[in-house]
């Protein structure tokens, strides 16, 4: 997984973020109480680590920057 972005600092990840950030799976929150995160395969072109889908979403969103 080493063509993923680096990840963010430890502390803007929760833990389970920070573990599925860190195998390289999407933390985009899901509003689905049984599936928390979205757990799509990161895109190595995201600094989230989000799949690609959701990167292209937070990158159209001023709450995340970038
Ligand atoms: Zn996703």
């Amino acid at each position: 997984m080493s063509d993923l972005q680096p990840l963010l600092a430890r502390e803007n990840y929760l833990d389970e973020e920070w573990l599925m950030a860190a195998q390289g799976r999407c933390i985009r929150a899901w509003p689905v109480e049984s599936e928390p995160y979205c757990g799509d395969p990161s895109d190595p072109a995201s600094h989230y680590r989000f799949c690609t889908p959701h990167d292209a979403e937070a990158r159209d969103n001023p709450a995340y920057g970038r």
